[in-house]
């Protein structure tokens, strides 16, 4: 039967990895992206270890890190006193495989699953279709998707899975409550070519760098250094991008003779909000369309990478004949993971950076020096930052 399968909408990681992992398990899958091709753009760049170690089960992990780059070090800095406290995740040797933050671009991430794919006779892409309308009755879901040229496509399937990021189109067509906050500032990101560690010679390869006035952080990819700045959103675009300012703000960073070679730019609005509902009989929600955060530590693209490798299991589970009850055991384990681990530590990773007070700064210092100088204390601390501990409670949740 044709419409005993999955539609995934958005052929973002999120919706790749659910793609992935139900074909792998034999379940027929087809993806509706909007876009025509995968665009090589500056998003996330950061796969924790539990991360790689689901994707090494859909066969993608050994790619990432021919391309990537292993940082085991990750530090939170004062822009003026250096190197507050220094997390070292080779402490999780026992714990993983993967002892260390893999920087790798996400679009590396959605090239290597769109080639495992395609190969794949189970699986139907396509790329430039966009979901324009979802229905559905006690057996399947029905969607409308469009073509650039005008000419529509209808689409049925058991269930489909919502990936379809930060603007969700599903999302908005459900009765679904994004409860959360937009966070003042814009973030601008950057990518450099200058070698940040000849200036700042004991910089990790990843730093959040904490300041009063303007807290920025540094991140090495395999080729280059991205630097986040927030921004006032008054500024307006035109002047925050224009060439000269870019300039002064990397030369009051870290001066220096020559001018700063700026290979990428793009701001963007950053919201903290976490949908009232993932599940909606057969439409799910994953990802960026179930939840948003701010990028201060990476987690993201991981969480919603882990929602579709736990939502791609349950819905192959189904198609082995368990009860579609289980899929609200789904959104009790995601939606917890991402208010009280990713939503947490996000908010709390900001307010160490832009926090204005000195005594609550020193504060917070003394907390990080305290927790990096204790090794039971530090084990805890990246087991959190690296999302083990979340998937571990979350395989609590009943
Ligand atoms: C500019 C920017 C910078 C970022 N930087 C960072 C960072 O530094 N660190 C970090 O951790 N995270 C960052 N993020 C967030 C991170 O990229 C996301 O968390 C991640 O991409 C989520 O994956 P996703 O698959 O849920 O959504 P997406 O990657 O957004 O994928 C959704 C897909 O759905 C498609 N789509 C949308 N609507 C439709 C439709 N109606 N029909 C069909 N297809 C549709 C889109 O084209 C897209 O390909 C950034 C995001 C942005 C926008």
């Amino acid at each position: 039967m044709a419409s005993n399968r999955v539609i995934v909408v958005g052929g973002g990681p999120v919706g790749l990895v659910a793609a992935a992992t139900l074909a792998m398990q034999g379940v027929p899958v087809t993806v509706v992206e909007e876009s025509a091709d995968i665009t090589e753009d500056l998003r996330a760049s950061t796969f924790h270890p539990p991360t790689l170690e689901f994707l090494a089960t859909l066969g993608v992990t050994q790619s990432l890190h021919d391309r990537g780059l292993i940082s085991p070090l990750w530090q939170f800095r004062d822009r003026k006193q250096g190197a507050v406290a220094t997390f070292d995740l080779s402490l999780l040797r026992d714990e993983t495989p993967y002892p260390y933050r893999l920087q790798c671009e996400q679009w590396k991430l959605t090239q290597a699953l769109r080639e495992k794919l395609a190969a794949n006779p189970d699986v139907t892409l396509h790329y430039g279709l966009t979901a324009t309308s979802v229905e559905q009755n006690a057996d399947r879901v029905l969607l409308t998707a469009k073509r650039a040229d005008g000419s529509e496509e209808k689409l049925e399937a058991r269930y489909l899975i919502a990936a379809d990021g930060a603007r969700s189109f599903i999302r908005h067509s459900l009765p679904v409550n994004f409860e959360g906050m937009t966070i003042p500032e814009r973030y601008l990101s950057l990518s450099t070519t200058f070698e940040y560690r000849d200036a700042i010679p004991d910089l990790a390869g990843i730093a959040y760098v904490s300041d009063p006035d303007e807290w920025v952080t540094l991140l090495r990819t395999p080729t280059l250094w991205r630097v986040l700045f927030p921004t006032d959103p008054a500024e307006g675009d035109e002047a925050m991008m224009a060439p000269a300012r870019l300039e002064e703000r990397l030369q009051a960073l870290v001066p220096k003779d020559t001018p700063y070679e700026v290979v990428h730019k793009t701001a963007y609005r950053v919201h903290e909000r976490v949908a009232d509902r993932y599940v909606h009989g057969r439409v799910i929600l994953a990802g960026d369309a179930a939840h948003l955060n701010n990028p201060l530590g990476g987690m993201g693209m991981n969480g919603g990478i882990h929602d579709a490798m736990n939502l791609g299991e349950k819905l192959a589970a189904i198609w082995q004949g368990t009860e579609p009850e289980i899929l609200g055991r789904y959104e009790r384990q995601r939606r917890k993971v991402a208010i009280e681990a990713v939503q947490a530590q996000a908010l709390r990773n900001r307010s160490i950076l832009n926090e204005r007070d000195p005594a609550k700064r020193q504060a917070y210092y003394d907390d990080l020096r305290a927790v990096a100088d204790d090794p039971v204390r530090h084990k805890g601390y990246v087991m959190r930052s690296s999302m083990i501990q979340s998937l571990r409670d979350a395989a609590t949740v009943e």
